[in-house]
């Protein structure tokens, strides 16, 4: 068994137990002869696997009970039209454009209702976040949005925009279970689980009980309005019942490694040992203003297209695969969620090292 440490953005790289364990249950899963591919989503034993999921997610996150959990599917971009369907009432929303998810959101939202852009970062290609301490929020907007986590450009709000009162909704597909979080701060919170959690498609909606209303835009389509899924468990129809079990294998592995402090405590360590190298390197450098730097994805570059390219493909030909920027940035991006270890980090910190010694 040949394992690369794998930095790509997502899909990502995954608990190596958590394979094993669904590896070990694939002809069998627990006596039931079959896998849980294979079973009714309405049987006993898929019932207490997505049971069991929320019930572990309610706990890492400490989710209130006034929270609903649901399991949705679509990805997270199947929520850029979901939230303005179910949220917009009164057809106003603010957008924060810190990238290009948020940027997606915006315009989706601008087909239901009057999604205004309250502020931005792409004057500088986005490698900022904007000061949000106070600004021009709509009177009526139904919510303030923004993407927390900006994948593509290694940004992550570290204080929350200043919503004067309205309700925050927040894409956190890149920095889910990353860290503690206060969902009591969010009327929504949502996020794909490709980045930190389990495989493509499945996305994890968090939302506050008052905000499930049968009040949507005329036309949403069932699926596609939040109280069908919470009224029914989010079992409305099959849900990805695959990718759920590995989800609920990934919250089982966080509660036993410490929960979401001690997840922190391994993303700051990890994020520092390559950010301390870049900040001191003759060759590489960080492209983030330092303050606004994600603990997931960490984007640099040589300065030269060449040196970026040659630098890709020997981290590849070693072993560290999935280095190659976002295509609309270039240069280099590290992600390094939950699931990488900090080894991998360690060693392709030595291997930038080398690279940096042969090529000055
Ligand atoms: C990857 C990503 C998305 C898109 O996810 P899909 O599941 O492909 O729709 C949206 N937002 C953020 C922050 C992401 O990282």
């Amino acid at each position: 068994m040949a394992r690369v440490y794998n930095f790509s953005a997502g899909p990502a790289v995954l608990p190596e137990e958590v394979l094993l364990e669904a590896a070990a249950e694939m002809m069998d899963y627990r006596g039931t002869g079959m896998s849980v591919m294979e079973m009714s989503h309405r049987s006993k034993a898929y019932q207490q696997i997505i049971d069991e999921a929320e019930a572990d997610l309610r706990q890492l996150m400490n989710i209130p009970d006034n929270y609903k959990v649901l399991f949705l599917q679509g990805g997270a971009s199947q929520q850029f039209a979901m939230i303005p369907m179910n949220l917009m009432k009164n057809k106003v929303a603010d957008y924060i454009i810190t990238g290009q998810w948020a940027k997606k959101a915006w315009q989706e939202a601008q087909k239901y209702g009057a999604a205004n852009a309250i502020a931005s970062s792409a004057d500088e290609t986005f490698s900022y976040i904007p000061d949000c301490s106070d600004l021009p929020v709509s009177p009526d907007a139904d919510y303030v949005y923004i993407c927390e986590n900006n994948t593509i450009y290694g940004t992550k709000f570290h204080t929350l925009p200043n919503t004067k009162g309205k309700m925050l909704v927040s894409d956190v597909s890149s920095c889910f279970l990353s860290e503690p979080v206060d969902v009591t701060k969010y009327g929504l919170i949502y996020g794909g689980v490709q980045k930190n959690i389990g495989p493509a498609g499945v996305v994890i909606a968090i939302i506050r009980e008052d905000l499930i209303t049968e009040d949507v835009l005329p036309g949403t389509p069932t699926m596609l309005t939040y109280k069908i899924h919470a009224d029914n468990g989010s079992m409305y129809n099959t849900p990805p019942a695959y990718g759920i079990y590995i989800c609920g294998k990934v919250f089982k592995w966080l509660l036993k490694n410490g929960g979401l402090d001690a997840m922190q405590e391994k993303n700051q360590k990890k994020a520092a040992i390559l950010y301390d190298f870049l900040d001191q390197s003759k060759l590489f450098r960080g492209t983030v203003r330092k303050e606004d730097r994600s603990l997931m994805n960490v984007p640099f570059v040589t300065g030269s297209k060449e040196l970026d390219e040659a630098f890709v493909k020997a981290a590849a030909e070693a072993g560290f695969v999935n280095l190659k920027g976002h295509r609309s940035v270039g240069g280099m991006r590290a992600s390094i969620y939950n699931a990488m270890p900090i080894e991998g980090v360690e060693k392709l910190v030595d291997f930038m090292r080398e690279f940096e010694a042969a090529n000055s």
